[in-house]
């Protein structure tokens, strides 16, 4: 049985008072209206992740992630964050490879490899990113280069820990857009992964979530949640509003 996952990702968005004032909400409405077995994870600007962490206290179904982290230990790389510092503050989740870090950062995917390393070296979660640009789709080619995605940066691993990993599909052109895949485009491509991943790892696939993100929204999370190879999302805008974002958590629930 997979997990069911709805992740939020609030980006560089909010106050820490905003922060805060939507983690408390969310949690009067999670605790009140979410029934079944789904992890929320908010992943907070890197600022307000301990301070949310704290608030939360031993919540059991919502935890905090990361959006980001560096790919060295320690040392002289100003503005960065390692996977050690997320550990020593207990984070249990991180973002890796989003395509917003991918094409403003210039991350790729033998950086996002070594990303990936760190956090499951230090008993992170990564929630890997993948998904192809407009022009790829309009090719034709977006299952190769999705595929390639995964390859380069989660290859490498064991079985053992390939299964530590989240993969979060997200089609470039439909994050922020407003403009969502098809529930019938999103089950296509979460299978080509899952089957991708099975031709290397075998069994072993059908026991990773794959999240879908782009644009999902309370009037269409249902619907692409109830595809047989989709596990949850990752949300961005439609995660800053706690009555939207509670909506879509019910939508797997
Ligand atoms: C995202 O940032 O991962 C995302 C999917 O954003 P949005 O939901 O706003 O499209």
């Amino acid at each position: 049985m997979r997990q069911k996952i709805v992740a939020g990702n609030w980006k560089m968005n909010k106050t820490l008072e905003e922060a805060s004032i939507l983690t408390s909400e969310l949690m009067g409405m999670v605790a009140d209206e979410v029934k079944g077995n789904v992890k929320v994870v908010l992943c907070t600007p890197f600022p307000y992740l301990y301070p949310i962490k704290q608030q939360l206290g031993g919540n059991a179904r919502i935890s905090v992630g990361a959006q980001n982290c560096s790919e060295h230990d320690s040392g002289a790389y100003t503005g960065e964050t390692s996977v050690g510092m997320l550990k020593s503050m207990g984070i249990p989740y991180v973002i890796i490879g989003h395509s917003e870090r991918r094409q403003y950062f210039g991350e790729d995917g033998k950086l996002l490899a070594t990303k990936v390393d760190k956090a499951l070296a230090q008993g992170l979660t990564p929630i890997f990113c993948c998904g192809e640009p407009l022009e790829i789709r309009e090719k034709g080619t977006h299952e190769q280069l999705v595929k390639q995605q995964v390859e380069e940066s989660l290859f490498h691993l064991s079985a053992e820990a390939l299964q530590k990993v989240v993969i979060a599909y997200e089609p470039v052109w439909a994050i922020g857009t407003g403009k969502t895949a098809t529930s019938q485009q999103a089950q296509d491509m979460h299978s080509v992964i899952r089957k991708h991943l099975a031709s290397k790892y075998g069994a072993i696939a059908e026991n990773i979530s794959i999240l879908y993100g782009g644009s999902v929204k309370a009037d269409n999370a249902k619907e692409l949640f109830s595809c047989a190879d989709v596990d949850g999302g990752l949300v961005g805008g439609a995660s800053l509003k706690s009555r939207e974002f509670v909506e879509i958590i019910k939508g797997i629930s």
